[in-house]
């Protein structure tokens, strides 16, 4: 075991938040060692979540809006879905990205260590790969191990019951697919499977999907999901699984649980917990909360200044943009830089079909706080972009200060609303008024135009509805 090595900068995790801490690092001029267990470097992020759950999202577009054309005189017939070609280019996608990563650590001469890193003290760090351990000293350090599933207790060890990386490796197209978990990466895994052509159930033991959205932005979503799939159980819980020869047999519970029923696979889409654990962070006396989160200040230093920690082990949300964001600040405060983590806002985004986006104030959130606002809602009935899609069921709903018109918040429900509302996000953190977005032109026929309708509805100067004077 060498014990020797020395640098000036480790982090711990390649996710968006790990790769882009290492390669701010090593642009600022600090010897940065990047340690990920994983064969390659990506994270959650490029491996088993945002990237292959997109490039199947994309695969189930395409089938839905091909299906959808046969109404309009356009009849492809029905897919032929040869899933080792389908996967293959899912992994080549992933593949570009992760060998482009480490290209760009090359170059940048990050030495990437593969292994499984733990604390040994508040200077030291073993790695314990699979062939050998190494120990490195490190002026600073950077905690970026992520998340994992939720996994509930008390389960058969079945293949057949599956989380999110299961769901991704597209292993076959089970006949009849039971969702647990109707949040974000339940109900984009909902949209992959049912358009493969599974028969799905969704249960959620909430009163509403994607607990927490507002209902508007949820309606459209909800009323397609109704048509598609098979069963749609709010306040549900899963009760027992057992494993049969035939399958897993699912009981559920709650005042309106449905009878006991078979399915092919369960997927369990609970959420996601801290990786705290296995860093040994009290070895450098690192504090992680009662959650297993680590809490940081807004240069994200932990309690123990010359350690730091982004993304996911910080806490919500979990989101692969906040970490990266986070891994630029860590690694310009490492390097001497005053740079804090300041976003006023972090847009969130379900890929689902329709996509719901919201950044800043949401109106269940208001509703809560008892927050201010007055809202301009522009329904994509009314836009010609949408309709010339198919999609009319859409909207785009602005929240503004009733006294300055400044924007607090937007939410928005339709195809493609994960693009359009990094408009609104911009505009918060610029402190723009209705009347910048009202006054902005933006290009004809595009969804983004729904942008400055909603502030020309705020403002009562549309044109392109007719509401009552205010
Ligand atoms: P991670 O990406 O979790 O990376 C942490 C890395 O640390 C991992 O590679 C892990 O192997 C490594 N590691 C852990 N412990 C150790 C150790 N002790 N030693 C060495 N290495 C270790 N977010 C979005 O913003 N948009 C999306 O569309 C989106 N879709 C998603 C879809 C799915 C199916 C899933 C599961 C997640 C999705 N997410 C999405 C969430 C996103 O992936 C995470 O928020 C993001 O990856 C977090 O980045 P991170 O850098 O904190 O950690």
């Amino acid at each position: 075991m060498a014990d020797n090595d020395s640098v000036d900068l480790v982090v711990l995790g390649s996710g968006p938040g790990g790769y882009t801490a290492a390669f701010r690092a090593a642009d600022l001029g600090l010897t940065t060692a990047l340690v990920e267990r994983r064969p390659t470097l990506g994270g959650v992020c490029l491996n088993v979540g945002c990237i292959p759950s997109k490039a199947l999202l994309h695969a189930a577009r395409v089938v839905e809006e091909a299906r959808e054309m046969k109404a309009h005189g356009l009849d492809f017939g029905e897919p032929t879905i040869d899933l080792d070609r389908l996967r293959g280019w899912q992994d080549k996608v992933v593949g570009q990205l992760t060998g482009g990563l480490a290209g760009l650590a090359k170059k940048r001469k990050v030495e990437v260590i593969e292994g499984t890193g733990e604390f040994l003290g508040p200077n030291q760090i073993r790695v314990t790969g699979i062939n050998d351990q190494r120990v490195l000293r490190f002026a600073q350090a950077i905690i970026a191990v992520g998340s994992e599933p939720v996994r509930l207790p008390g389960l058969p060890e079945d293949p057949r019951i599956i989380d999110s990386t299961g769901a991704l490796a597209l292993a076959d197209i089970p006949e009849r697919l039971l969702v647990v978990g109707g949040g974000i990466i339940g109900l984009e895994m909902a949209t992959v499977y049912q358009a493969l052509g599974s028969r799905i159930t969704v249960v959620e033991m909430m009163a509403q999907l994607m607990p927490g959205t507002d209902t508007d932005l949820l309606r459209p979503l909800q009323r397609r999901l109704q048509k598609q799939c098979e069963n749609l159980y709010l306040g549900t819980r899963v009760g027992a699984i057992t494993a049969t020869a035939t399958g897993l047999t699912v009981s559920f519970d709650g005042p309106k649980a449905p009878p006991t029923a078979e399915f092919d696979r369960v997927l369990l889409a609970l959420g996601r917990i801290p990786n705290s654990h296995g860093v040994n962070a009290p070895a450098a006396g690192v504090k992680v909360d009662d959650y297993d989160f680590i809490p940081v200040d807004n240069q994200q230093r932990t309690n123990v200044p010359h350690i730091f920690a982004i993304g996911d082990i910080v806490g919500q949300p979990m989101l692969a943009h906040k970490a990266s964001h986070q891994g630029k600040v860590a690694a310009e405060a490492a390097a001497g830089l005053d740079s804090v983590f300041a976003a006023r806002v972090i847009p969130a985004v379900a890929y689902t079909d329709p996509e719901i986006a919201w950044v800043g104030l949401t109106e269940t959130q208001a509703q809560a706080t008892g927050a201010v606002f007055e809202k301009g809602v522009f329904p994509w009935a009314a836009s010609g972009r949408a309709l010339s899609l198919g999609r009319s069921e859409g909207l785009t709903k602005l929240l503004f200060d009733p006294q300055t018109h400044r924007l607090l918040g937007a939410g928005i429900v339709g195809p493609n609303a994960g693009d359009l509302i990094a408009e609104a996000s911009l505009a918060i953190e610029m402190n723009c008024e209705a009347r910048d977005l009202e006054r902005t032109v933006h290009p004809h026929p595009t969804l983004s135009e729904t942008v400055a309708l909603a502030a020309e509805v705020f403002a009562g100067t549309v044109t392109d509805l007719y509401l009552p004077r205010k």
